[in-house]
């Protein structure tokens, strides 16, 4: 079967205050498959510096609403490489669903709610 779904994923960059996170997609790349993959040394200078790192964006097929088992060990990584719980955030179908891994695993949360020029408010 023929996949023409193509992938995109980029670094949510921002502030979190009292279960709501303001969010701004940075390092958006297209990729083919099914990962939550960048390039390690830029996320963790970012971090490093700026302590400004939420989580990652990426986007699924249509139908695969909630995070895969390789989204679970790449961000099981992410997690315990930061000492933080980080955002997973998931466009499937034009609908945002976020959920927050903390090492061990992803809670949905509440609401997504994407504005212009990047930028994505979530809350528990
Ligand atoms: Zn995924």
């Amino acid at each position: 079967m023929m996949n023409l779904f193509r992938e995109q994923s980029a670094v949510l960059l921002g502030e979190y205050r009292s279960g709501i996170w303001l969010a701004t997609m940075k390092w958006i790349t297209q990729g083919t498959h099914d990962s939550v993959s960048f390039d390690w040394a830029l996320v963790l200078t970012r971090e490093e510096k700026h302590g400004d790192v939420l989580g990652f964006f990426h986007t699924h097929p249509a139908g695969h609403f909630v995070p895969s088992q390789r989204d679970h060990k790449t961000m099981s990584s992410w997690v315990s490489c930061f000492g933080k719980p980080l955002l997973c955030l998931i466009e499937c179908e034009n609908n945002w669903r976020a959920f927050e891994h903390d090492g061990n695993n992803f809670t949905a949360l509440r609401e997504v709610v994407p504005f212009s020029r990047r930028r994505v408010v979530v809350s528990r």
